[in-house]
């Protein structure tokens, strides 16, 4: 017994090696990903964001608007197209609300717009095979209507969300000038969890609560591993932490979708990648990932 018990471990041991070595090799033309952000909002005070924080601890806060391009094999992939361009350069009124505008204070200049940060990294908007969207809130649906050729990945119920918001979210978070010239692109409509190239890379994860179809993305990296890139599903590390956002459809799904990224981080030992963390994208923002 004891002798088969350690045949298994040596079996197991170089099953685990040669598909590490695998991965690795399959790593090499495996996707890659840019961490950038459509500039800042801020300085707002954590409680406006999250209306559990203790109020004796209330400081300001700088929030990044974060956006990611995975360079990957079988396309070029934008997930979140951030704030429109027209509010660049402190034009903000021309587009959103001045309450919105008032409250956020967005930095975005021109050169932060997605398009430019394409440029920056060697590629063109028209490079863009595959744009996910994670929901239709102003600060990652914003130029969507920059990718006129590309296959929009949605769940089909954040179409539904962005036309006819509840009435506590509008007239302000979904800003419908940013994609009503988008009507008849091309979606691919979700319900739910969709492995993207059919081999575990890139993986939708449907995360609902903060708006009705909420979506997340889970990628597969050689050498950084498994990321889960949550865009809204969490903010900032408070929300991991007790602290839910302010702005919810349901704080029911909101939580169940929290607690799944948990799971997801815990058993696949994948990193979180939050939406809107300074911290994290002063330390990691800006660079390619592989
Ligand atoms: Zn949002
Ligand atoms: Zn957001």
């Amino acid at each position: 017994m004891k002798k088969l018990t350690i045949a298994v471990a040596i079996l197991v041991m170089v099953c685990v090696g040669a598909s590490s070595v695998a991965a690795m090799s399959h790593g090499a033309a495996g996707p890659k990903i840019f961490w950038t952000a459509s500039g800042l909002f801020g300085p707002l005070p954590i409680s406006v964001l999250l209306p559990s924080y203790p109020k004796d601890q209330d400081h300001d806060i700088m929030i990044p608007i974060n956006m990611w391009i995975i360079d990957h094999p079988m396309g070029l992939i934008v997930f979140d197209t951030g704030n429109n361009v027209a509010i660049s350069d402190g034009n903000c009124t021309s587009h959103w609300n001045e309450g919105f505008c008032g409250l956020l204070q967005p930095s975005q200049t021109r050169a932060d717009v997605i398009d430019k940060i394409l440029e920056k990294v060697g590629f063109s908007v028209g490079d863009v095979k595959i744009v996910i969207t994670s929901h239709s809130h102003l600060d990652h649906i914003g130029n969507i209507e920059m990718f006129p050729d590309a296959i929009h990945v949605i769940q089909k119920k954040e179409l539904y969300q962005a036309w006819w918001p509840e009435k506590f979210q509008r007239g302000g978070a979904h800003v419908v000038a940013d994609y009503d010239d988008a009507r008849d692109f091309t979606y691919f409509e979700l319900d739910g969890d969709y492995d993207l190239f059919g081999d575990g890379s890139v993986v939708i994860i449907s995360t609902p609560g903060h708006t009705l179809g909420h979506q997340s993305v889970k990628v597969r990296m050689a050498d950084t591993g498994t990321v889960i890139l949550t865009q809204d599903a969490v903010w900032v590390k408070e929300n991991l932490e007790g602290h839910p956002a302010g702005l919810n459809y349901s704080i029911l799904d909101y939580t169940n979708s929290v607690n799944r990224i948990k799971m997801i981080r815990d058993i696949e030992n994948a990193q979180v990648w939050m939406g809107h963390s300074m911290e994290q994208y002063e330390a990691m923002g800006e660079k390619w990932y592989q």
